[in-house]
């Protein structure tokens, strides 16, 4: 018979599998049956949504059987079955490529951590058997197939008999080594094990032989053994169990089994509503950022069952695109199992659920901030992005919801604040919430545009990222505290008198400025005296609604090019540059305006920005120099 291959990134897969060294082999048996309980739920679906087909509970289960004399075991489940199309397309390649291609060789070969980054699923089996044999029946259908594979060189499929509708699949248990134990999965005690310990909660009954032992009827002291069917899952969904009886490792374990993520998730949210409307949902915190969350890849959703029924794997609807890293299943009684995907847009109990759900997440998060900062500050790190592009997007509408969930990296505190705090700590007389922007905090510390509010005794958050400024922006204020760019204008911190005083130095100095602004031509809005250096020369302000952090994001996009920010070149007239500029100003046009496009082309590199001409820049240090 003719030997198929497999698809190129399967097969790296299934290598990856065959000489795994990975310590839980066990977990291949969940994947089976998580399998195997997918494909249940399909048919079980079908029943329930075709009048014409009647549905048995006791036509549905899985069967686990052990052999060990042909040193086999045996999955089998009266499930959806395969045709001979799907055997090829399921099994002959994986679903999820894309997961591994991002990862290179080097970080494949040392001892990478494959389930614990992806989960693998079926695959999973060439940890524990070198032939796996998959028996199929399709719903619907009169031919079976028989899909065999001894591992990474290819698979054969062909025609078999099969009376009933479903999949069986058979793992020739490999050989024990020095090293490993392979015979344990044969051994009925540790098959009941795993099973308790992963698939508890699958909803069909897992079926298997159990020897049993009795006193003789004659003879008390003596036992008889004999075998039972018995079933060892509880079939309690987790969601349906009361909160006090699970663990932790109870939820973490649903989280994998489901392959929600492939990390620990840092939190889990279960609730239970019973009121107007009634479900039950576990949600998840992900500790870790999926490989493609900021790809159009990406889709957010939680899993939505119809009273025990899955209807969805991922319904988009019951999350927020702000809190569209959370994972996890909502199980209502209230929803029709024959809704569409079309319908569930305008449904009106998935909308209030979906409003109950988001507040519920928002109120356990805020908790965490308050109660476990430490937690919280991780998955800040990871998602806090997410939440600015929440308050940004959409107009502003959710940053209600959101402000009060975001921090940003303070001056005096040097480490992560909520705008809540930075407000409790301002002094009485300071107005503002300051901010400052930058590459990062290191850079932002000695902008000199920090140095008045700093010397004011005033906190700075500090804006790294570049939805930063834009979130803020949208929110205007905080507890009636406008927020101010350390870079504005009008910082309103001097006093009257103050004003005065520099409205006399301009004056003062009006002429010097006005050729200053002359040499720099439309590059500059205003060249001023500055009230905020304290010990640097020079330095830019902005006016009205784009920042220079701004500018420097909008022309990273496609339609943002002529965004510029509105610039002022403020100059320290307490500095000994200035004395100097004031000389030139006097004596040497030329060199004035030498000075000029020097101090410039500082306040340009301070910020971040490019230098408009390099050459001639250096030229005219070289000019200074000599
Ligand atoms: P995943 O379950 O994550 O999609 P798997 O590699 O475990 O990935 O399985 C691939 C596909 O093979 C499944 O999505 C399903 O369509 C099919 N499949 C696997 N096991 C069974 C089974 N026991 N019955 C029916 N279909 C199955």
């Amino acid at each position: 018979m003719e030997k198929k291959e497999f698809q190129a990134e399967s097969k790296r897969l299934l290598d990856l599998m065959i000489n795994s060294i990975y310590s839980q082999k066990e977990v291949f048996l969940r994947e089976l049956i998580s399998n195997a309980s997918d494909a249940i739920d399909k048919v079980y679906y079908k029943t329930l949504t075709d009048d014409t087909l009647t549905f048995n509970r006791g036509d549905y289960f899985i069967k686990i059987a052990a052999n060990k004399d042909a040193n086999t075991l045996t999955i089998s489940d009266t499930g959806i079955g395969m045709t001979k199309e799907d055997l090829e397309e399921n099994l002959g390649t994986i679903a999820k490529s894309g997961s591994l291609a991002f990862k290179d060789e080097t970080e494949m070969e040392e001892d990478f951590d494959i389930i614990g980054q992806f989960g693998v699923g079926f695959y999973a089996a060439f940890m524990v058997a070198d032939t796996v044999t998959v028996k199929s029946k399709a719903f619907g259908q009169d031919e079976a197939y028989e899909w065999t594979s001894e591992g990474a060189d290819g698979y054969t499929i062909h025609p078999t008999e099969k009376e009933t509708v479903g999949t069986e699949i058979t793992l020739s248990i490999k050989e024990d080594t020095e090293e490993e134990s392979y015979s344990e999965f044969l051994d009925e005690f540790r098959i009941q094990e795993v099973i308790k310990k992963y698939s508890d909660f699958i909803r069909y009954p897992i079926k298997m032989d159990v020897t049993k032992s009795e006193p003789k009827e004659d003879n008390e002291e003596e036992f008889v053994e004999f075998v039972e069917e018995e079933t060892i899952n509880s079939m309690v969904p987790i969601w349906k169990k009361n909160k006090s009886e699970l663990t932790d490792e109870d939820y973490v374990n649903f989280y994998k089994e489901k392959h929600y993520g492939f990390d620990e998730p840092i939190k889990h949210i279960h609730t239970s509503v019973d009121g107007n409307i009634r479900y039950d949902a576990i949600l998840y915190i992900p500790a870790t950022m999926p490989f493609d969350y900021y790809s159009t890849e990406y889709e957010k959703g939680l899993e939505l069952y119809s009273n025990g029924v899955l209807i969805m794997n991922k319904a988009p609807e019951l999350l927020p695109d702000y809190f569209s890293f959370v994972k996890g299943m909502v199980d209502s009684e209230d929803l029709s199992l024959n809704i569409s995907r079309e319908m569930l847009q305008h449904d009106r109990q998935l909308k209030m659920i979906e409003k109950n759900i988001t507040r519920k997440i928002k109120t356990e998060l805020q908790n965490m901030l308050k109660n476990d900062r430490e937690t919280y500050v991780t998955f800040y790190e990871v998602f806090g992005r997410q939440l600015k592009y929440g308050v940004y997007s959409d107009f502003g509408q959710h940053k209600d919801v959101l402000q009060d969930l975001l921090m940003f990296y303070s001056s005096k505190e040097q480490k992560l604040v909520s705008l809540a705090e930075y407000v409790e700590r301002m002094p009485e007389d300071q107005k503002h919430i300051y901010y400052a922007t930058g590459e990062s905090n290191e850079r932002i510390a000695k902008l000199p545009q920090t140095e008045m509010v700093t010397d004011k005794g005033y906190e700075i958050l500090y804006f790294t990222e570049d939805v930063d400024e834009f979130a803020i922006r949208m929110l205007v204020n905080y507890q009636e505290k406008e927020f101010k760019n350390v870079s504005d204008g009008d910082l309103g911190l001097e006093t009257e008198e103050e004003k005065q005083e520099a409205e006399k130095e301009a004056a003062d100095h009006e002429e010097l400025f006005a050729k200053m602004k002359e040499v720099l031509a439309d590059k500059v809005q205003d060249v001023k005296a500055s009230k905020r250096l304290r010990s640097h020369p020079v330095c830019f302000s902005t006016e009205g609604e784009v920042s220079i952090e701004m500018e420097k994001v909008m022309q990273q996009m496609p339609d943002g090019q002529g965004v510029k920010a509105q610039k002022a070149l403020e100059i320290n007239v307490d500095h000994e540059v200035f004395t100097a500029l004031k000389n030139a100003f006097e004596t040497d046009e030329e060199k004035l305006a030498l000075y000029t496009n020097l101090l410039y082309n500082q306040a340009v590199l301070i910020e971040g920005l490019p230098i408009g001409d390099p050459v001639e820049f250096t030229n005219d240090i070289c000019k200074v120099m000599v």
